[in-house]
């Protein structure tokens, strides 16, 4: 299978604005922002989406919401956000590695379209 477009961004083969980094996760600015702010967290370990994810995912899954927890706050919105995980075409993805957006920032409407 050939690389997405995340895993270049994590081997830096395309450029990002990265705001955070460690050996099991990447955080870096949506190229089309939909709030003011919109990061995407994303696993080093290349999952295509959450429905493929294993019970031997279970601490990385656990350690990106934690994480998406604290890069809200770092960047100031720790008092509201929103996480966002698209499973598939229809539900919204369009990159095929899995990816938590935190978007906050503005008043967000319920339910999503
Ligand atoms: P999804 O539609 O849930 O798969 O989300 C994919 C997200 O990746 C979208 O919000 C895109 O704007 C974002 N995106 C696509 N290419 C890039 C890129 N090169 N750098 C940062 N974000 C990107």
């Amino acid at each position: 299978m050939s690389d997405t477009l995340f895993t270049k961004i994590i081997n830096r083969e395309i450029p990002a604005d990265i705001v955070y980094e460690d050996d099991l996760c990447l955080a870096f600015k949506d190229i089309n922002p939909q709030a003011p702010l919109h990061i995407l967290v994303i696993p080093k370990k290349p999952i295509a989406m959450i429905s493929n994810a294993t019970n031997d995912d279970e601490n990385l899954l656990g350690h990106l919401f934690l994480k998406a927890g604290d890069i809200a706050k770092d960047q100031g919105y720790g008092e509201a956000y929103r996480l966002v995980v698209n499973n598939g075409e229809d539900a919204g993805q369009t990159v095929f590695h899995l990816h938590i957006h935190i978007i906050a920032g503005r008043s967000l409407k319920w339910p999503p379209g």
